[in-house]
């Protein structure tokens, strides 16, 4: 599929939800997944589920969603749920997945798919639990950009810190630049618009190791930081700087993205987060 055929469906799923904040009323935040299913007489029940994250279930014209109660959390099972809601009202899903007779429909939510409608459904189960014009509303209470505000807004949205670290990149005035590593290697990056309009940057490649010296690579080199889930974040150098190194940099063609480091780091390597392990 191509990129811009993909980013289509991914604003027909963004589209989809607004659509459903605004028809059932989901006026506050947080919102409750639960209550949206019961409107829709949906049925919604925990189970020890291995190897997926949960299903949606049809018989007849009857709807049920199972999800994983295993991790024991909270924003990994409001994702869920949500992202089986949007199998639900995305058009075109019920037709494709119930189609020759089929009854379950199993999901590995939380950007770990690279499956078109379980993309689609991770992007409707984002927009709903994080609507724009109350996600935004509630980020530019505080101008500042900190750990603490996307632990803040997780915690107003009731999602896991990936989920809101990655709303927050979308939506932000300012250049912002999430990035998810594991050990060395960078697994995936998201970032607002406003860097796309920075001059003299390179573009960070999935499996690209992190600069050597980086607060990030330090922090990831003590594995007990990981495994306690540890938070540390390192004052970033400013972008004029960074802008500056960048160019410096490229008139000797060696230019890197990786002059804009993340103002936060190590907070998405928690282990309780099964979250964000693809790029979205
Ligand atoms: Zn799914």
């Amino acid at each position: 599929m191509s990129r811009r055929r993909e980013d289509l469906n991914l604003q027909e799923a963004a589209h989809c939800a607004d659509e459903v904040v605004t028809r059932f009323g989901l006026a506050t935040l947080p919102i409750d997944p639960h209550s949206l299913a019961e409107a829709n007489d949906i049925a919604v029940v925990p189970a020890a589920l291995e190897g997926c994250s949960g299903c949606l279930m049809k018989q007849g014209d009857t709807f049920g969603i199972l999800y994983s109660d295993t991790l024991k959390n909270d924003g990994f099972e409001r994702f869920t749920v949500s992202h089986e809601l949007g199998h639900f009202f995305l058009p075109g899903h019920p037709e494709f997945l119930f189609s020759d007779g089929a009854t379950t429909h199993q999901s590995s939510s939380g950007f770990v798919s690279k499956d078109p409608h379980e993309r689609q459904a991770d992007h409707f189960a984002a927009s709903l639990l994080m609507p724009e014009r109350l996600f935004v509303a509630a980020a530019r209470a505080e101008r500042a950009h900190s750990f603490e505000k996307i632990d803040k807004l997780a915690k107003l949205c009731r999602t896991s810190i990936t989920a809101a670290a990655l709303r927050y990149a979308k939506f932000a005035d300012d250049p912002v630049v999430v990035i998810m590593s594991r050990g060395q290697t960078v697994e995936w990056w998201e970032m607002s618009a406003p860097v796309f309009d920075l001059p003299n940057l390179t573009w960070i490649n999935r499996g690209s190791s992190l600069p050597r010296g980086s607060a990030t690579a330090l922090f990831n080199r003590t594995a007990a930081n990981i495994a306690a889930g540890n938070r540390e974040e390192a004052t970033s150098i400013s972008l004029q700087l960074a802008r500056r190194r960048a160019r410096r940099r490229d008139e000797r063609g060696r230019g890197r993205a990786w002059q804009l480091r993340p103002h936060a780091h190590g907070a998405l390597h928690r282990r309780s987060s099964r979250r964000g392990r693809g790029r979205r």
